[in-house]
């Protein structure tokens, strides 16, 4: 990907070095003004990183001591850090077959100190929104989505993170839109909590020198935006790619009944963000792909509350079942039909097919 981007990359870099703008300005507007057109978007506000974003939406809604938000079991743990660093409690739910928030249990982790839910559109595919956000209205609730892997992902024409209060999206390296290095987003729909999101990633400053509000610093950083705004042109070129190659492992694995394939990949509402399969022989799989060079991932080893800084008791069968099963094959633009095939030829000799 950054061979093929190279010359133009260097050519960024050059541009912010002789600007001499390195936090903020002139590719933070464009990037924000880029996104907004790619995703539909009516506000876009940079930030460091997703896990910033995370917080700075708890702290936004007025989030904190003695407050309780319903998050996912299974996630990546900046949902529930960013829940604990506000001061608030993380209550967990456990998740559906496809490891999103599972809508029906949540009432059953409601008290009277619930305060939000942050629904995570993990692997890239989005919770069924209109419903949640229903449930969630019906107990006045605040819905901040965690879109960190869900950037390009749209249901009933509307963009990840629109449906909610606020919307937290993650440019890390390995997301669909990746920086160079770190930065964030969050997208609202209320013109007052973008002003104040917009406040509190900048020191709470509303002109310079003048501190409404008790902020932080999670401003963005020029050059990781500058590099954001090369790649967002190729985006809905990779998004197809990817696309194509997910139809390939869908295709090539069909009849391989060891092996669950995410089924919805091909939705709207998925942005092919990994392809995780499920299976049970999930060690010695992974390391005889291994041994043929092809790497994997797990997402997640652990659901969250049965990691050690956030133990907390209580039953979460799906989302352990799917802890001990998952498995994420390659998947990424700049991947070849070829070598997908070769991926499944392995795959489909491990279960001697
Ligand atoms: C990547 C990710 C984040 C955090 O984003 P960073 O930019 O790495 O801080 C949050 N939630 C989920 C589900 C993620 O995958």
């Amino acid at each position: 990907m950054h061979r093929e981007l190279a010359e133009e990359l260097k050519a960024k870099f050059a541009d912010v070095l002789m600007d001499g703008i390195f936090s903020a300005g002139r590719e933070v507007d464009e990037l924000e003004n880029g996104i907004c057109r790619l995703l539909g978007l009516t506000s876009a506000i940079a930030c460091s990183n997703g896990t910033d974003a995370l917080e700075l939406a708890l702290q936004a809604l007025g989030i904190g001591q003695g407050d309780e938000v319903i998050i996912p079991a299974l996630t990546w743990v900046s949902t529930a850090e960013a829940v604990v660093n506000v001061g608030a409690s993380p209550v967990y739910c456990d998740v559906d077959e496809e490891g999103l928030i599972a809508i029906p249990l949540i009432e059953k982790c409601l008290s009277r100190h619930t305060k939000a839910i942050i629904p995570v559109h993990l692997y890239g595919k989005m919770v069924a929104m209109p419903q949640l956000m229903a449930f969630a209205r019906n107990h006045g609730l605040k819905v901040i989505e965690d879109a960190a892997q869900a950037f390009g992902a749209f249901q009933e024409g509307k963009s990840a993170g629109t449906f909610g209060d606020i919307g937290c999206f993650s440019f890390y390296p390995t997301k669909n839109l990746g920086a160079l290095g770190e930065a964030g987003l969050l997208t609202t729909q209320e013109e007052e909590l973008d002003i104040r999101l917009r406040r509190l990633l900048n020191h709470g400053q509303s002109a310079r020198d003048v501190h409404e509000l008790m902020g932080r610093n999670s401003k963005t950083d020029s050059l990781q935006a500058a590099f954001l705004n090369v790649k967002l042109k190729y985006f809905e070129r990779w998004q197809e790619t990817r696309k194509k190659l997910a139809l390939v492992y869908l295709n090539e694995l069909e009849g391989v009944n060891e092996i669950i394939s995410p089924q919805s990949i091909l939705n709207i509402d998925h942005n092919a963000h990994l392809f995780t399969v499920r299976v049970q022989e999930r060690t010695a799989l992974s390391l005889y792909l291994e041994q043929q060079g092809i790497g994997t991932a797990v997402h997640y080893p652990l659901p969250v509350p049965l990691i050690k800084a956030f133990h907390r008791p209580g039953g979460f069968p799906m989302a352990e079942k799917i802890s001990n099963t998952t498995l994420s094959l390659p998947l990424h633009p700049y991947l070849t039909e070829g070598q997908v095939l070769s991926i499944c030829r392995e795959l489909k000799r491990f279960y001697g097919k």
